[in-house]
């Protein structure tokens, strides 16, 4: 591994764990995180809950376990690239979406909306409490005890109030400071990898066409570069060579404005990272065809009926589940039977936890009449 860049976030500048542990032998401190999410429970749910696709409408489409290990090869490349702790990138990337309810965004505002009373659910935060405390693995705490700089990057974005509460791993959406530059790096390839992926996925169900989206973003440019290099090739080698170029073209342009704004700031430490702007970021251009990307997904696949009928049919799971918990304990879990004032919250981690396919399952256990009485 090449040196680490002055600014990047290595075990010297680390804020460290919140319960003091021995250094590592034979890895870093940052592999040890990113171990450790490897081998949580949380993190091996992910095969099984939806991206955009429910886990079981096909077996091609992303997931959220895919979409986690695409997003982690994104970042790394930006990472080793800029000198960066390839090591952190990776464990925040792993991490990030380990809060996240089943199927997909539609199971996330169903479970905000039930929670609304009681303090809301919000995904990002929900990640921090699995790896803060949900995660039950070690004898001598909760959670997975990982350093700060991997929990401060797992928390995204947070609300006000909810920062409040939350103190340093939060303290930055109350100061207005950056995180590391790492933590950036992960938001960002984030942002590639889903926009690539649902792209691929969204034609590959065909809810989406090639010719609706042959005028958005930088899709045309190399679609039709590719096929003047390569006329006569077939729909899926056209397609697959588009969104590599694409993914490619996302993280060169992400370096280049990364590096640039690094020079431009004479960024020096970590606490220049921290108390400078945003660093790391695409070029205007890029960002504006990034934007045309997202609003066509938006409207085209995440807004087309057969994913709302899927979302349709997430939000009533959802909420049938949590309103027949909070109405009767005893259907509970023992473990998730907590002391009246928590209760809500305390069923809101036990759902965020299901698999689509479980949630299916308790749906079906705790309303279908007439069968599955176990
Ligand atoms: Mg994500």
């Amino acid at each position: 591994m090449k040196a680490l860049a002055p600014y990047a976030v290595s075990a010297e500048n680390s804020r460290g764990r919140s319960h003091p542990e021995d250094a590592p032998f034979g890895r870093t401190e940052f592999q040890r995180d990113r171990d450790r999410i490897i081998h949580s429970t949380a993190f091996r749910r992910l095969e099984y809950k939806t991206q955009v696709f429910v886990n079981h409408e096909g077996d091609l489409f992303r997931t959220r376990l895919t979409h986690s290990i695409e997003v982690a090869q994104i970042a790394r490349s930006i990472a080793r690239r800029l000198q960066l702790n390839e090591d952190l990138v990776e464990a925040i990337s792993l991490a990030h979406d380990l809060g996240h309810t089943p199927f997909g965004h539609a199971g996330q505002d169903a479970l905000n909306e039930c929670m609304k009373a009681h303090g809301g659910f919000e995904h990002n935060l929900q990640s921090l409490r699995v790896v803060d405390m949900l995660e039950e693995r070690y004898a001598n705490f909760d959670g997975l005890n990982l350093c700060f700089e991997t929990r401060e990057g797992i928390l995204k974005h947070c609300s006000l109030p909810h920062a409040a509460e939350l103190g340093e791993v939060a303290a930055r959406f109350l100061n207005n400071t950056r995180p590391s530059l790492e933590a950036q790096i992960a938001n960002l390839a984030d942002e590639i990898a889903y926009i690539n992926h649902d792209v691929d996925d969204g034609l590959r169900s065909g809810l989406i066409t090639l010719e609706q989206i042959s005028t958005v973003g930088i899709f045309p440019a190399f679609l039709e570069s590719v096929r003047q290099e390569h006329p006569g090739i077939p729909e899926r080698r056209l397609i697959h060579e588009t969104v590599r170029r694409m993914i490619n073209a996302m993280v060169s342009d992400l370096i280049r404005q990364t590096e640039d704004n690094l020079t431009r700031h004479g960024v020096r430490s970590l606490d220049d990272v921290r108390a400078g702007p945003p660093l790391v970021a695409f070029s205007e251009e890029m960002r504006g065809e990034n934007r045309a990307l997202k609003s066509f997904l938006y409207t085209q696949l995440y807004r087309h009926y057969r994913v709302m009928r899927m979302s349709a049919k997430a939000h009533r799971i959802i909420s049938d589940l949590f309103a027949a918990f909070m109405d009767d304990n005893r259907l509970l879990p023992p473990q998730y039977q907590l002391a009246e004032h928590n209760r809500a919250r305390a069923i809101a981690d036990y759902i965020a936890g299901m698999t689509d396919r479980y949630a299916i399952r308790e749906h079906r256990l705790i309303f279908s009449v007439g069968e599955n009485f176990s």
